[in-house]
């Protein structure tokens, strides 16, 4: 039996499965945003679904540790991705 993919969450740096994590990415300007697919291309961070969690890790130092460069916090906040569980930018229908 394989074990499945696990990540290290940036804001509790505790391993989880990858499925269990929000994915995000960090686009050419330095926005960092949800990755609802999980297919955005370039390196990931992950993150529990967790106030806590998102909390320590929409900082704009912690993300700029994460992605190795310097960052911008997502625009939508933590509040808005866990509403939707994963924000996506494009409209929902
Ligand atoms: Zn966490």
């Amino acid at each position: 039996m394989t074990a499945a993919p696990q990540r290290t969450c940036i804001g509790c740096r505790e391993v989880r499965p990858k499925a269990a994590l929000v994915r995000l990415v960090r686009g050419a300007d330095g926005r960092v945003r949800v990755d609802d697919g999980g297919r955005a291309e370039g390196r990931g961070a992950y993150v529990c679904p967790d106030s806590g969690c998102l909390g320590k890790a929409l900082h704009a130092g912690r993300l700029g540790h994460a992605f190795k460069r310097p960052c911008e916090p997502p625009a939508s906040g933590a509040a808005a991705i866990l509403n939707g569980r994963v924000v996506n930018d494009k409209a929902r229908r």
